[in-house]
């Protein structure tokens, strides 16, 4: 018993004695008022030259994060998180997740239909070509109607029209409404997910497609067809819109 004790007693002074000699370098811990920190902590070290006594050791704080470079069809954007106590920061890749509504809206505007093309495809599918066309059913492209007479079923014609002889834009903006297309990501481009309607015509177009390049408008595709009343001449249209002034049709904060 006796022993015991004097064993537990010398344990304890040693233990003691190691613990000052380790502790502060016999000074009283000044702590740094700036933060230290790796990726996991952040702490106050001793300002004592040859200390490493730390203080307020804790990990990070995280806020909910920020993007600080915007997602594209191309690249990964970057979300960077800011630890709310020492400003730390870390960063994750994000994805494209789709545009917002406000800006398709914003891109996807009559007032950005300044410098585009029209490159239509026509197949006449009905064979009643001596009919009498109606001209007005041409997209208003009454100078070119001659042209489209002559041809027989069967028969496809293609021409690129230029943006300033025509008045599609406000017609093609609201066929291309934000709520009726969904992201694929594996196209990397915006396709009609239901029926969506041509403010023209009657007609419902199939695969309409709508594409970004670098958070830039590039190009919408739609095919349909239609009947002329007047003719009963059915008619396959595959329309591809194409844009060349960038400057207009770019995703906002980019
Ligand atoms: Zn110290
Ligand atoms: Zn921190």
């Amino acid at each position: 018993m006796k022993r015991t004790l004097v064993l537990l007693l010398t344990l304890t002074l040693l233990f003691s004695t190691l613990a000052v000699l380790s502790s502060c370098n016999k000074h009283e811990c000044t702590f740094a008022t700036e933060w230290s920190h790796d990726d996991t902590n952040h702490w106050r070290a001793c300002v004592g030259e040859d200390c490493v006594e730390i203080s307020e050791k804790a990990s990070h704080t995280w806020n909910d994060g920020e993007i600080t470079t915007k997602a594209t069809q191309e690249a990964d954007g970057v979300k960077t998180y800011t630890c709310s106590v020492c400003s730390h920061t870390k960063t994750e890749s994000v994805s494209f997740a789709g545009m917002t509504k406000d800006e398709w809206n914003l891109i996807i505007h009559p007032n950005n239909f300044k410098n585009y093309t029209l490159d239509m495809k026509m197949l006449i599918v009905t064979p009643s070509i001596d009919a009498q066309f109606n001209s007005s059913l041409i997209f208003k492209f009454t100078e070119d109607a001659t042209y489209m007479y002559a041809q027989s079923a069967g028969q496809t014609s293609e021409d690129t029209y230029e943006s300033s002889s025509m008045d599609l834009a406000a017609d093609i903006v609201a066929m291309f409404d934000y709520d009726n297309f969904t992201y694929d990501a594996e196209a990397k481009l915006y396709r009609a997910k239901g029926k969506i309607s041509i403010p023209w015509d009657d007609s419902e177009p199939t695969d309409a497609t709508i594409r970004f390049e670098n958070g830039k408008l590039v190009e919408m595709k739609y095919s349909y067809t239609t009947k002329d009343e007047d003719s009963g001449l059915d008619m396959d249209f595959d329309n591809t819109v194409k844009f060349t002034d960038y400057g207009t049709t770019v995703i906002p904060n980019l």
